[in-house]
């Protein structure tokens, strides 16, 4: 038995029909990040951003898990040990049954208050209010989730790079893997001995160092990897 890690991306969920950010047909041919998911977008216009983030919510909301996201959910119930990593921010992976998930760049679902600084889940889709105003203390809040050129939460980084370097096997789903330090979790995987997968219909910086590349849309690429993980008796 093995410790099993993985690393999702937009491409996971994209056949669950949340367009991707950087494929064909990704959010931003229509919007353009720096002017959206930014704290300065979000200074300047916050109902402009709470607007684009309540369509999304929408989106996701009629979205559901796709066969990838299940076949990682069973692949955790036969591992003896399993860590889903991952940049969505969509809850489709705990929907689909993963529990043991480290969410790199938040949760859509979940709301943060500038003013007081509570956190917590506002499921509400459509929003009656936008921007959404904090049930505590009425200030601000703003979603809970990474933008361009914020930090990440160090203790969430220092679980995903914890679980990496010590992972057996390193399976990466549907990420451009460009977005640093996301991006660098495999290659850690790699230094350390894990055997590298890469399930992805193009090639990314990562292909390079795969020792598996399966070139194939995730829910095809997904039913491949639970054959070679029972093959190489990994669960
Ligand atoms: P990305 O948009 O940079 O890359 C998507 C990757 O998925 C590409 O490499 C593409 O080739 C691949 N892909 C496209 N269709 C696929 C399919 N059917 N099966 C498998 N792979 C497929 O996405 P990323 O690497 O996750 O980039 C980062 C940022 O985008 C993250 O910060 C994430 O938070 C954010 N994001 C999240 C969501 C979501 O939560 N669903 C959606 C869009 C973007
Ligand atoms: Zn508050």
């Amino acid at each position: 038995m093995s410790r099993i890690v993985v690393l999702t991306g937009a491409g996971i969920s994209a056949e669950s029909g949340i367009p991707t950010f950087r494929g064909k047909g990704g959010l931003w041919e229509k919007f353009r990040p720096e002017e959206l998911a930014t704290p300065e977008a979000f200074m300047r216009d916050p109902r402009l951003v709470w607007r684009w983030y309540d369509e999304r919510r929408q989106m996701i909301k009629r979205a559901r898990p796709s066969e990838a996201h299940r076949i990682l959910a069973r692949i955790e119930q036969e591992a003896e040990h399993f860590v889903l990593i991952t940049q969505n921010v969509d809850g489709l992976h705990q929907e689909a049954g993963s529990r043991n998930i480290i969410e790199l760049h938040g949760n859509i679902w979940r709301v943060r208050c500038l003013s007081c600084g509570q956190r917590y889940y506002l499921e509400e889709t459509p929003l009656r209010e936008i921007p959404p105003r904090c049930h505590f203390c009425g200030g601000l809040l703003r979603p809970d989730v990474v933008w361009f050129g914020e930090m990440l939460d160090p203790d969430v980084l220092e679980r995903a790079f914890y679980e990496s370097e010590r992972a057996d096997v390193f399976i990466v789903v549907g990420t451009s893997a460009v977005v640093y330090p996301a991006a660098h979790l495999p290659v850690v995987a790699k230094q350390h001995g894990a055997f590298l997968i890469e399930v992805n219909p193009e090639d990314t910086p990562l292909s390079e160092i795969a020792d598996v590349i399966i070139r194939e849309k995730a829910g095809t690429g997904m039913k491949r990897v639970y054959e070679i993980l029972k093959e190489r008796g990994d669960i």
